[in-house]
């Protein structure tokens, strides 16, 4: 069964205190919630430790980030079992803005795909085309090719602890929502790829959208046929709006 998810991405925003008031939120939220739904939030590395005093056990941790090596000399780096000393059970992997500021190539998004799951962190794989690629008729080649890149030489199991956040450049943090058709298009490609590699784990894998999702447009995105629920980064930081959004999915 294809698992409703909710997943707050805080960036790199907030104080100790404006987290602690926002995980205390977020667990207040979570109370009143369909059990289906499962929510997730993904604090600041720096930040995890207040959020983790003040969660209730039906909220999951994410990180927006993992190093794709296990420890070592790699400054400013945080690795997944650290990760999971925290009791993060998701991380958010290859995110348009850590591939286009940071570096993060298809290589190495993969490498950090495939560090979450041998350290038992599911991976929320971020793939999504650029404006220009739109324009210029390349969406399917583009989310193809890294989807394709990540996920190569996962066996079945593994892949299915991977949840896929279809994120169009073009939207995130810019106001500009896809439409729930323009979203469900590629949704059921993404799904259409992962039943290339597996079947059975494109009828049960989660695709979340993401991209300026917001009170007013959750409800018709959620509703499409291969959405499976959201990815939501300026909207989770405001607790009034993250509720109605949460609520969207049950
Ligand atoms: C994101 O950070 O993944 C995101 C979708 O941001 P926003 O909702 O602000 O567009």
């Amino acid at each position: 069964m294809r698992r409703k998810i909710v997943a707050g991405n805080w960036k790199m925003n907030g104080t100790r205190q404006i987290a602690k008031d926002l995980a205390v939120g977020v667990s207040a939220i979570v109370e009143g919630l369909d059990k289906s739904v499962e929510v997730l939030i993904a604090p600041p590395f720096i930040l995890m430790a207040d959020v983790v005093a003040q969660i209730s056990s039906d909220v999951n941790l994410a990180s927006q980030n993992v190093s794709g090596f296990d420890n070592g000399a790699f400054t400013g780096e945080v690795s997944a079992d650290m990760l999971v000393g925290f009791g993060c059970s998701y991380s958010i992997v290859g995110h348009s803005e850590r591939r286009a500021l940071f570096g993060d190539t298809n290589e190495v998004v993969s490498a950090k795909v495939a560090k979450c799951i041998d350290k038992n962190i599911q991976p929320i794989l971020c793939v999504g085309e650029t404006l220009e690629e739109r324009e210029s008729g390349k969406i399917f080649e583009v989310v193809g090719s890294q989807l394709r890149a990540a996920l190569k030489g996962l066996s079945q199991v593994q892949l299915g602890k991977v949840v896929i956040a279809y994120e169009p450049v073009w939207a995130i943090g810019t106001g500009k929502t896809a439409t729930p058709e323009q979203a469900q298009e590629v949704h059921e490609f993404i799904r259409r790829e992962i039943a290339v590699i597996d079947k059975a784990v494109s009828d049960v894998i989660s695709i979340i959208y993401g991209g300026s999702v917001n009170a007013g447009n959750a409800k018709n995105l959620f509703a499409m046929a291969d959405i499976d629920g959201g990815l939501i980064g300026g909207a989770s930081l405001k607790l009034e709006e993250f509720e109605v959004i949460c609520k969207a999915i049950g």
